[in-house]
């Protein structure tokens, strides 16, 4: 059996182990410490966003943003429908109701006019939305500006879900630092990882003051524990942090080796097949997290999505489909949504590819090789 090729692997670079040894050897393996303070720094500075948190999660992020904002049980938060089931679930967390908005061809991400659609309704049912969530998905940047221009007419924060779009920007400026909030995620599979955590970025110290309080119990300046609110556990540790300082010097070549691997893909496949691919639009720059295709099967023999995942299955590669719409999963499908098919479509027809920034030349080939034997059979 050839070896795996996984959809996104970690890869670490040469600094990491080094930050992670200073932790064990100054005895910092709490979730504070310099490494903590360096990782939220380096964060800073990429993004262009004054103050971040690093957090336990990308989800984590979520939860305190919502929290902060205000969210309680009974209220409405609008949240893009195409998206992975963790842009959700602190909505539900939090015993309010998620309204789910379908996404716009262009970027895949969330459809400003069905934003402002829903809003309106929203509005004369009575209940004002507290946030809306739009997501830069596989790293490809939502029409930010353009929801945040609908979400300032009603005077609603937006909270920007950038985990999988770290070092993506429009016209210079990162996904993530258009909005009230935004969040990152740095789990296993993202475009760098710390093993498993996340950050909570924001223009606005408050924010982020507050995010730390929340993160570590709630305590109030007191000698002893003394709380006033509900606190939770949600630090990103010394150790971990270590690590993402390692990645943080080489998120650059990261975002190139995936832009490198979209390309490759977008030129061999297009030779052979009527596979379709997602153009950045004019001042987008995508950090091509993962490389996604559309395979209509009328368009190219009756070859469907799930016949190319299958085929790469058999050979040890792993791909997978995109993420299916949160309107049509059992837990969410029965809360109100605002759907115009592009999601559904997306999903029936779109499958991830191996994009890794250690996918080596070879294994690169194996992947190509195999689809072009399925079109040319
Ligand atoms: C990974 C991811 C998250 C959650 O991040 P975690 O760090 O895994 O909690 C949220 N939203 C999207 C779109 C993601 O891909």
């Amino acid at each position: 059996m050839n070896p795996k090729i996984w959809l996104s692997s970690p890869h670490m670079g040469s600094e990491e182990f080094n930050f992670v040894k200073e932790a064990f050897d100054t005895n910092w393996i709490a979730p504070l410490g310099p490494n903590v303070d360096g990782f939220e720094h380096d964060l800073e500075k990429f993004t262009e966003v004054k103050y971040a948190a690093a957090l336990s999660s990308g989800t984590a992020a979520l939860h305190l943003a919502l929290i902060m904002l205000g969210v309680e049980a009974g209220d409405e938060v609008i949240c893009q429908s195409f998206t992975f089931s963790a842009t959700a679930n602190p909505i539900v967390y939090l015993g309010a109701t998620p309204i789910f908005i379908d996404s716009e061809a262009d970027t895949w991400n969330m459809c400003p006019d069905l934003l402002e659609q829903a809003i309106k309704e929203r509005i004369v049912k009575g209940k004002k939305p507290k946030a809306v969530i739009p997501v830069h998905l596989y790293g490809m940047p939502a029409k930010i500006e353009r929801i945040i221009e609908i979400a300032n007419k009603y005077e609603i924060p937006v909270i920007e879900d950038a985990a999988e779009a770290l070092g993506s920007t429009i016209n210079g400026n990162a996904a993530g630092s258009f909005g009230q909030m935004g969040i990152l995620s740095f789990n296993g599979n993202k475009i760098i990882t710390t093993s498993g955590g996340g950050a909570l970025i924001s223009n606005n110290e408050k924010f982020i003051n507050q995010a730390r309080f929340l993160a570590t119990q709630a305590r109030d300046a007191a000698p002893h524990y003394q709380h006033s609110q509900i606190g939770y556990n949600y630090r990103m540790s010394n150790v971990c942090a270590g690590i993402g300082r390692g990645q943080m010097k080489v998120i650059a070549d990261r975002v190139n080796q995936r832009r490198k691997v979209y390309n490759i893909y977008l030129q061999h496949l297009q030779e052979f097949s009527n596979i379709e691919f997602l153009p950045e639009p004019k001042g987008y720059f995508s950090n091509r997290w993962l490389t996604t295709i559309l395979i209509n099967p009328q368009n190219n023999n009756g070859i469907t999505r799930e016949a190319i995942r299958l085929c790469l299955e058999k050979e040890n590669i792993e791909s997978r489909p995109l993420w299916k719409p949160m309107h049509l999963q059992p837990v969410f499908q029965n809360y109100p949504s605002y759907i115009n098919g592009i999601s559904e479509k997306l999903f029936d027809y779109g499958l991830c590819l191996p994009s890794g920034s250690n996918l080596t030349e070879g294994d690169l080939n194996r992947v190509l090789i195999n689809i072009q034997q399925l079109f040319l059979n």
